[in-house]
């Protein structure tokens, strides 16, 4: 029996990890992608008013994401990321002026926590232990349920660690993903918490290479081209249709419905699927880094978060991000840029400047949302789910976005064995 067309619906990298793995391995693949260009949320373009190509949003990755780097690894890319040899993150906190460089030891056994220069300046080894409930935390409590949310540990580092991974104020998000993020990073040690960026954009280095390989092996790819409906059966999916034209599966065909939440539950209204979402806002300014900026500076008591340091220019990332989607962008540029001053000591006025608000940037890492994530699997026996939303047991990440689209290609894999 052959083993038939596998439809990919969503060209993000969930879709693009199930692609790559399913056309590999010599599966006929058709991706269909609503928007022209592949990437959804992981993109880079061309914006006019910095005259320059840039990313809808900064990301940052870890040596952790042994998913991300397989992907890269697979389509050639994996030099495109840049990062430290050590794990060493540069923090200042603003209204202090203090600076600091956290530096966890590259082994499991966390022995920086005794050394003042490696842990947060105003912290005692003992706080660190506070966070070991969240180890092994049930999927229903926050993190607010398991530790204190106050205090300069909490401030300086847990707060915008979980910020920064869950995209969630920390003390009413999920403790199981904080829990999940500490064990993929922290406790494996150093040598998996190193930074790593891409300073040549999330296109060249993720979307790019992945359309190369998948066009090296074959598939096809159908930009502007929106599923309207899955028409189904009890048990099968039997036809996709797109408004303009419809596609009929064939009994070996198989489809991977790798959508964003909202328009996966408008398509399947009966899949379970979180509800609410938190945003992100980028502030890019057209500015050289100044030479001794670090790659990435965490920011405490500032308007933003993070600083990236990219070669043509400066860039803010504030997560959970929802109160300043209404602020006039002038003045958030201005306050985000005061930050800027502050940091690196610059003393100029506002260079050209760029806002990019990602209203549902990720889905809210709430203990109750985390409960609304749908495994891969369906009841439908040719219907395979894949996205960051989906039950990674990971939060919204590209590490989670990719592990879904692996897990969705295996199991189109298992489900062709089994028919044969
Ligand atoms: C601003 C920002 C900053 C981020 N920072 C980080 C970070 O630092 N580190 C990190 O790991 N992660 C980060 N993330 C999260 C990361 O980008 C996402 O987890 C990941 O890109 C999600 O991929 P996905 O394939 O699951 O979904 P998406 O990228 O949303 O892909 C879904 C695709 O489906 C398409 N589609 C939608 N409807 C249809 C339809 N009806 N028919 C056909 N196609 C359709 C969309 O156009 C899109 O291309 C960030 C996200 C944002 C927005």
């Amino acid at each position: 029996m052959a083993s038939g067309t596998v439809h990919i619906v969503g060209a993000g990298l969930a879709g693009l990890a199930a692609a790559i793995d399913l056309v590999g391995r010599g599966r006929e693949i058709v991706m269909h992608e609503l928007a022209p260009n592949a990437g959804g949320r992981c993109r880079s373009y061309f914006e006019p008013a910095l005259g320059l190509t840039i990313d809808n949003g900064n990301h940052l990755l870890l040596s952790a994401n042994d998913a991300a780097l397989g992907f890269l690894k697979t389509i050639g890319s994996e030099d495109k990321l840049a990062g430290s040899d050590e794990a060493a993150f540069a923090f200042a906190d603003l209204a202090t002026g203090e600076r600091w460089v956290l530096r966890p030891n590259k082994g499991r056994v966390p022995w920086w926590i005794f050394f003042k220069s490696r842990r947060v300046p105003g912290t005692h080894v003992i706080d660190y232990l506070s966070v070991r409930r969240l180890l092994h935390s049930r999927r229903d409590l926050s993190i607010a349920d398991l530790m204190e949310c106050d205090g300069p540990l909490y401030k300086r580092l847990w707060r915008p660690l979980f910020l920064a991974a869950l995209n969630t104020e920390p003390a009413e998000a999920s403790a199981f993903l904080a829990g999940a993020i500490l064990r993929e990073t922290l406790a494996r040690g150093g040598r998996a918490c190193r930074p790593l960026v891409a300073p040549g954009g999330l296109g060249p280095t993720f979307i790019d290479p992945a359309l190369c390989y998948l066009a090296r092996h074959g598939a096809t790819l159908r930009f502007r081209h929106q599923l309207r409906r899955l028409v189904r059966t009890d048990e099968t999916i039997s036809a996709l249709d797109f408004g303009e034209d419809a596609v009929s599966l064939a009994a070996s065909d198989a489809v991977i419905l790798a959508v964003p939440a909202p328009v996966a539950a408008l398509l399947l209204p009966e899949l379970p699927a979180p509800k609410t979402f938190r945003a992100i806002v980028n502030v890019h300014f057209k500015r050289k880094p100044p030479r001794t900026l670090p790659t990435i500076t965490g920011i405490v008591n500032g308007t933003g978060e993070w600083l990236f340091a990219f070669p043509e220019r400066l860039s803010a990332t504030i997560s959970a991000a929802d109160r300043w989607i209404g602020v006039p962008r002038e003045a958030l540029a201005e306050e985000v840029w005061k930050d800027v001053l502050k940091l690196t000591s610059l003393n100029e006025t506002l260079p050209p400047w760029h806002i990019i608000k990602e209203r549902r940037a990720t889905f809210a890492a709430l203990p109750k949302e985390n409960l609304n994530r749908p495994r891969s699997q369906t009841r439908w026996r040719n219907l395979f789910i894949a996205g960051d939303w989906t039950a990674t047991e990971l939060p919204a990440t590209i590490e989670g976005a990719i592990r879904s689209g692996n897990e969705a290609a295996r199991l189109v894999r298992i489900a062709a064995q089994a028919r044969h």
